[in-house]
Order: C-alpha cells, then sequence, then structure tokens
C-alpha cells in the first residue's frame, strides 16, 4: 500500500506539503480576519447599548427635571391658594408656610396690588404693623432704592421668604421695572402661572444668578383682578442641578434654553465637556407659560464609562491568533519532520531488506561454492541442518542423508573426541560429553582452528581444521552451531615435506663452517636477512632470530674502517648483479676483532630489489699465517731487518710520494770493509754475528722515518724520507762513528765504507742506486773506514 494513502491531512484539509510557514500564515491571517469581524460585531453592539443607555439617562433625566418643574408649579400654586383661601395673611402665617416650600426655590414673595389712591393709606398701615417706616420704592437712575414715583398701582413687596437673606428688598415695586412688570401683567392677564424672561438674581452667588420668577396671580375668585401676586424667584441652576451628579462625573452634559427667549439665552449649562459621539436629544419641558429646550448630550464620563472593548477584542484576538498560528507552526513542522523520518527510515529498511535479501542468496551461493570447505550447522542438539557442496565433496555423503538425521559427532573419529572431551574436563573442570568437545574452546586454543579426524562416508579417514562458533539468533539467543571444516591432509603432507626439508638445511649447515645465509636489499634500501643458519650467531655473536628482524645489528658489528666498504661493495653487487666477495673486520663482544670473509651471488627479485644467497666465514687464522708469511717476505732472517724487497718497494713508494710532493729523499748505503777476512778468521758464524750486531748498533741510531734493509751480503741501505744530502751526511757520519767507536767482541774494530745520495728531480730508482753505489765505491777506493757522499755533477 502507497504510504501516502494512509496518511491522513492534517486538519483534514491542509496539505501535508503545505510548508508549516504557510499554515501558520493563513491561520493567523485568518484569526485576524475573525478578530476583525468580531470587533466590528462588537463595535456595532457596544453601539447599540450605547445608545440605549444613553436613552435611558436621558428619559431618566427628563423626568426628573419635570418633575422639578412641575414642582415648582404646585409649590407656587399651592401658596397662591393659601392667599385665596385665607384673604388675611399675616407675616407670620406667610413665613410659616412658605419655608417648607423652599426647595429648588431662591425666595418666595408676596407682593399685593396697591392702587394709586391705596398708597399712603398701605404705607402707613404697613409701617404701624412693622413699627418701622414703610414706603413703596423703587431703583432710581443710579441703581439705588427710593421712593417709587407715582403711578396708578403698585406691586411692592410685602412678605418675603428666602434661602439667603438677600431676596427682594421689602417694599419694591415690581412694577417699577419692565421685566418684572411684563411677568406680573401675562399673570394677570391670563389668570394663570407666569414666568419672567431669563435673568440676573440679585444677591446670590455668580454661579446661579441666572434664573426666573414665577408669578402667580391672586384673586377672590377666577376670572376677578387679583389682589396681589405670589412669586418663587428660581434660579435655574439650583433647580436643575442640585441633587444631580456633580458635573465632572455626570454622564449628560445638559443645556437649557428659553424657546420664547428672543436672543435664546442659555439659562443653564452643566459645564461639563459633552464627548464626540453624535448623540443629542432635545426635549421640551415647561414651566408657567415659557417652554423650555433641554438639549442632553453624553459627556466625557459616559464616554469613559461605556468604552468600547474593541482595542482589547483586536488584542487579544490578534494575540490568540499568533498564539494558534504558532502551535501550528510547531505541530505541522513536528509532523513534516516525523514523516520525513518515517520516510527516511522506510527507504533505509527497503534498502536493509534488498541487502538482506542479497546477502542470503550471496551467502547461499558462498556455501555452495566453497567446495573446497565443510560447512555444517547444527541446532543446539547437535543435528546438521546445513550440510553444503563443500562437505558432500569431503566426506561422501549426500546433503539429504545427513541433514535432519545425522549429529556433527557422528562425522567424528570417536576415539579422538572421547581423548579430547577428557582432556578439555579436566582442563575446565567440569564434565564436557564427547558430542561437545570439537564446539568447546579450550582455553588455550581460543579462536584457533583445531585438528581433528573425520570419518568418511567410505570409511576413511581424513584430517581437516575446524573452527566452530555458536549461531545466535536476533536476539542474541544461542540457536545452533556453525563448524566450517578444512581438509588439511594434503596441506600436512606438505608441511612436514618442508620440515623434513628444513631440519636437513638446519644439519648441513650445521656442519658447514661459519654461516650460509639468504639476504635482500629492497629497492628502498632495506636490507633483511630471509634466512640465516645457526652458523651466523658465532660469526657476528648475534641471535639467529635478532639478525633476522634487523640485519642492521651485522652492521654494528663491522669494524668502523671496514662497514661503509662492505655497504657500497652489497649496493655495486646489487646493480651490477655482480658475486659478491669481501673480506673484514668484526669487533665481536666476547671473541673480540675477527677477520670475516663474506661470498654471495645475487640474483634480481621480480618485484625488484635483489637476493642473495652466500655463506661467511672465520678467516682470522688464515689472516694471522698471511701476516707471518708477508712479514716474512719483507724480513732478512738473519738480522730482522727489512730485506732487499722490502727496501725496493719503499723506495718506488717514497719515490712517488716525493715526485708528487717535491720533497727531498736520501739513501746512506754502507758495505763492511774487508768482510771476507772476518768469515776467513773466525768463522762464517762470527761473521753472521758481526753482521747482527752492526745492525743493532745501525737501528738504534736511526730516526723513526728511516728504513734500514740488508741488501745482500754484508751491503746494508737506509732509506731517508724528508732529508737532504747534508742531512743524510751527517747521519751518514754518527752512524759511522758509533760502528767504529766500539769495537765488537772477538773480532774487534768493524769498519764500514759509507756512500751518500739524494734524489734529484726527474730521475728513476736506478739512477739514485747507482749514484750511492758509486760513492761507496769511491770510498772503497779512498781506503774505506769513511763516509763519502756522492759525487755532484760537475
Ligand atoms: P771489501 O773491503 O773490498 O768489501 O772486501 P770484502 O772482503 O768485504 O769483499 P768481498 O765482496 O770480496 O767479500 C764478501 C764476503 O762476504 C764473501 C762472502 O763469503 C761473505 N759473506 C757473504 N754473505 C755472508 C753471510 O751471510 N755470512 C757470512 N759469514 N759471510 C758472508
Ligand atoms: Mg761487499
Ligand atoms: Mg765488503
Amino acid at each position: 500500500m502507497p504510504l501516502q494513502a494512509v496518511r491522513p491531512k492534517i486538519l483534514g484539509f491542509i496539505s501535508e506539503q503545505a510548508s508549516a510557514w504557510l499554515v501558520a500564515s493563513v491561520v493567523f491571517l485568518a484569526g485576524i480576519a475573525l478578530t476583525f469581524v468580531v470587533a466590528w460585531a462588537a463595535c456595532d453592539l457596544n453601539r447599540q447599548q450605547v445608545r440605549q443607555r444613553f436613552q435611558l439617562l436621558v428619559s431618566e433625566r427628563f423626568s426628573r427635571l419635570q418633575e422639578r418643574f412641575e414642582d415648582q408649579e404646585q409649590r407656587l400654586g399651592s401658596l397662591q391658594r393659601f392667599f385665596i383661601n385665607s384673604r388675611d395673611v399675616t407675616r407670620a402665617e406667610f413665613d410659616g408656610f412658605a419655608q417648607p416650600l423652599l426647595l429648588h426655590a431662591r425666595a418666595y414673595a408676596w407682593a399685593p396690588r396697591v392702587l394709586r389712591e391705596q398708597r399712603s393709606r398701605f404705607e402707613q398701615d404697613i409701617s404701624r404693623a412693622l413699627g418701622t417706616p414703610f414706603a413703596i420704592r423703587e431703583l432710581n437712575a443710579v441703581g439705588e432704592l427710593a421712593l417709587a414715583a407715582e403711578r396708578d398701582e403698585y406691586v411692592p413687596v410685602l412678605y418675603n421668604q428666602t434661602q439667603s437673606q438677600l431676596g427682594s428688598p421689602m417694599g419694591f415695586d415690581l412694577l417699577a421695572q419692565p421685566l418684572r412688570r411684563s411677568t406680573l401683567e401675562r399673570a394677570q392677564k391670563s389668570g394663570k402661572l407666569a414666568v419672567s424672561q431669563p435673568m440676573q438674581l440679585v444677591g446670590v452667588e455668580p454661579a446661579y444668578a441666572m434664573g426666573v420668577l414665577l408669578v402667580a396671580p391672586v384673586a377672590s375668585r377666577t376670572g376677578a383682578e387679583p389682589f396681589g401676586f405670589v412669586m418663587a424667584v428660581i434660579s435655574l441652576r439650583q433647580l436643575v442641578a442640585d441633587g444631580l451628579p456633580r458635573p465632572d462625573r455626570d454622564n449628560l452634559v445638559t443645556q437649557i434654553v428659553d424657546t420664547s427667549d428672543l436672543q435664546q439665552r442659555m439659562l443653564y449649562e452643566s459645564g461639563n465637556t459633552p464627548s464626540d459621539r453624535d448623540l443629542t436629544v432635545t426635549r421640551r419641558l415647561t414651566l408657567g407659560d415659557h417652554v423650555y429646550a433641554l438639549t442632553l448630550r453624553p459627556s466625557e464620563v459616559f464616554d469613559r464609562s461605556s468604552r468600547s472593548s474593541l482595542a482589547s477584542i483586536l488584542s487579544m484576538g490578534g494575540m490568540l491568533s499568533l498564539l494558534v498560528a504558532a502551535l501550528l507552526y510547531v505541530l505541522v513542522s513536528q509532523r513534516q519532520r516525523a514523516l520525513k523520518l518515517v520516510e527516511q527510515r522506510t527507504v533505509q529498511l527497503r534498502v536493509r531488506e534488498q541487502e538482506l535479501r542479497g546477502a542470503h542468496s550471496q551467502l547461499r551461493s558462498v556455501l555452495n561454492a566453497a567446495t573446497q570447505v565443510a560447512i555444517i550447522a547444527t541446532d543446539l542438539r547437535g543435528v546438521i541442518n546445513t550440510f553444503n557442496a563443500g562437505a558432500e565433496q569431503m566426506l561422501g555423503f549426500k546433503a539429504a542423508e545427513v541433514v535432519g538425521r545425522a549429529t556433527l559427532e557422528s562425522l567424528h573419529l570417536a576415539s579422538e573426541l572421547q581423548a579430547s572431551a577428557a582432556s578439555v574436563s579436566l582442563l575446565l573442570g567440569k564434565r564436557i560429553p564427547p558430542s561437545q568437545a570439537m564446539l568447546v574452546q579450550s582455553p588455550d586454543s581460543l579462536h584457533e582452528a583445531r585438528e581433528w579426524t573425520l570419518v568418511r562416508e567410505d570409511g576413511s579417514q581424513l584430517i581437516v581444521n575446524m573452527l566452530g562458533t555458536a549461531l545466535l539468533d536476533d536476539h542474541g539467543l544461542w540457536v545452533g552451531h556453525l563448524a566450517i571444516y578444512l581438509d588439511v591432509t594434503e596441506q600436512k603432507r606438505a608441511y612436514e615435506a618442508l620440515a623434513a626439508r628444513d631440519r636437513l638445511l638446519k644439519k648441513l649447515s650445521a656442519h658447514v663452517p661459519g654461516g650460509i645465509f639468504q639476504f635482500t636489499l629492497k629497492p628502498r634500501g632495506e636490507w633483511r636477512f630471509i634466512y640465516a643458519s645457526d652458523g651466523m650467531r658465532d660469526i657476528y655473536e648475534i641471535e639467529v632470530g635478532v639478525l633476522q628482524q634487523d640485519a642492521e645489528k651485522v652492521f654494528e658489528r663491522i669494524h668502523p674502517l671496514d662497514v661503509e666498504r662492505i655497504r657500497a661493495s652489497i649496493r655495486s653487487s646489487a646493480v651490477q648483479l655482480s658475486h659478491w666477495r669481501e673480506e673484514y673486520r668484526v669487533i665481536l663482544p666476547q671473541r673480540g676483532l675477527r677477520w670475516i670473509r663474506g661470498e654471495a651471488t645475487p640474483e634480481e627479485l621480480p618485484g625488484g630489489g635483489t637476493l642473495w644467497h652466500g655463506y661467511v666465514s672465520d678467516i682470522s687464522d688464515l689472516k694471522r699465517v698471511e701476516e707471518e708469511l708477508r712479514a716474512l717476505s719483507i724480513t732478512d732472517s738473519l738480522t730482522g731487518i727489512h730485506n732487499r724487497r722490502y727496501f725496493q718497494d719503499r723506495l718506488k713508494a717514497e719515490m712517488v710520494r716525493v715526485r708528487r710532493t717535491s720533497g727531498a729523499l736520501s739513501v746512506i748505503m754502507l758495505d763492511i770493509d774487508h768482510f771476507k777476512r772476518i768469515n776467513d778468521r773466525y768463522g762464517h758464524a762470527v761473521g753472521d754475528g758481526v753482521l747482527q750486531e752492526l745492525c743493532k748498533r745501525i737501528g738504534q741510531r736511526l730516526r723513526r722515518t728511516d728504513v734500514f734493509c740488508r741488501l745482500g751480503g754484508e751491503e746494508f741501505m737506509v732509506l731517508c724520507p724528508g732529508t737532504d744530502g747534508q742531512q743524510a751526511c751527517r747521519l751518514a757520519m754518527e752512524l759511522w762513528e758509533s760502528l767504529r767507536s766500539v769495537p765488537m767482541d772477538t773480532v774487534g774494530t768493524v769498519t764500514a765504507s759509507f756512500g751518500v745520495a739524494s734524489w734529484r728531480v726527474d730521475e728513476g730508482i736506478d739512477g739514485l742506486l747507482l749514484r750511492a753505489d758509486s760513492a761507496v765505491y769511491l770510498a772503497k777506493q779512498a781506503g774505506r773506514d769513511r763516509v763519502t757522499p756522492e759525487k755532484l755533477p760537475a
């Protein structure tokens, strides 16, 4: 089933390919849009609620104010009826009645109508009643109270009940003032309550100054002429604002305008700041014969208290959208990661499965291809369940004959198994049955193939190497054994033959003096002994194993003066493939200095490098004999000094040297005088003694560099390197003197004739010797017993 088919989509609608960012962005944008819709709805609702609330507030405020206005009318009406019903009202009665009425009104007053002819009588009556002079007064031109002018009619204030003590002054004629007069006239005319135009109240704090006068006519009956007026002085602020919330706490902004006022003056204004809302309500309020426009608007306080939750909805919605988007981003990206992981794992699993399948078939082919190896697997009981082609070939059984029927034990030689089981049991300290013996690793042969004898189908035996391992399943549980057998019969035979050869070689090399070796030089200059016989150990005093590991050890033994020569000769033999033959010294820890001779024949190795087969032998004894012989060949046997041959060799060498360095070289030749006579007189043996004594004396006098030789008979020669003629003559004189000054035993004084000659440029050996010989001859001629220098050329 394809993987995609079983994958549910994220949230049912988001494609899983959509990146987490896209999903989160879409969700965020949707959230924001939803937030705006909700905010819009909430805003609308809020607007409605605000409007309803405002209407409620307005209704409440309006009814309250209307109540107050009506209340004022009723109060004044009750005062009016009080005066109608009791014709004569005393001041005390007025005060008693009017005082309780003082609510929302500044003052109540009673002003009777006084006709022109009644004035003086009235003033007298009142003066008497009051006990103080009383007159009807009016404001004069400068605003002071003065006696009222003559008029047909007066309406002076008689009783006055006021909240403050600043009511209308007693006797003040209301008709004297146009505003009041018109109000009174309207009241008189209509017989009903009349209200004055707005006016500034006198004696009231400024805030409360704007007010009206409410006047009611008092008549004995309806339609009759009023005999006075009752009036209420009303401060609009007091009427409207008292008992209501303070302006800074009021939800409403209140304005009252008198509609009948031509100037449309503001009677009352609450003074708080109106809000920006488009909400205004205007109602009509009536007081007396006036109609007032009450305008109500929401205030800032209202605004504040009915603030919409738009901002919080927007911010909450935004936050929520962001949170949900973030959550979705995390979920989607996690899910995508998980799905990707699952996909990867699935691919890996498939690859593994493929590999496993490949490995399985490979294993099967390997099992069958390995015809030289027997591979046999068993279950835990030891019953064979795998028997490969190699096993069939090796043992002669068919797989079908043994699989599920035979055990591993049945293929082994029983006696060998029993013996092995017994020894392993002893080693491990627990009983091991023979059927397990081949599978148990004995502690001393861990991981090593062991040799066993198997029995073929035809009863013949073969020797095999067996490797046994435990078979474990996937959970590491032991499910059987695997045994791998390798037929080593042939190998064993070859090995034995090889071992025999080795033994033979060892025996042979033991009887050969010196050591034999195989030595290689690799192209990179690496020395190595492939083989070294035991004799090599005696030659170099190095163990053979050490030698084979590190050929340098041999070079450490070779004398420092010889080692470079040997290395060079080996390299040269490798380059030219020439027979190598060298004689050299070694310095051994035990035997000291020894002479070795080595010989080897090189051959080129296929991969580059050279292989030598050779031998080394100790030739120290030979060298010693050789040395002795050499010494003998250059020594005079009678006198022990050098002989003529040596003299000639040395003279040649010195001639070569002196030619190269252009130094000096001289010879002194001497011949015993009348030696024949000594022989004749004392015998040959005494003659020999004289020769020996002479050599002793001369030898003592000579310098280290001088070479003293017997040329033959009684003739001698001294070779003096680095010595010119004069120096040689002086030496000759000394020698002459040493010989003749002391007589010898038996024969007495022995003398000799000396001749001296020095080397001349471009001269050969013969020339020099001839001149020396001539000098001796001259000495003999001159009478013997003297030193004669050579005859210098003329
Ligand atoms: P002259 O002064 O002229 O040299 O006389 P001479 O006798 O020394 O010379 P001459 O050459 O005639 O004699 C040399 C003799 O030395 C001859 C020989 O018998 C003797 N002679 C040579 N070799 C030896 C030797 O080895 N031992 C002894 N005892 N005598 C030797
Ligand atoms: Mg002589
Ligand atoms: Mg002589």
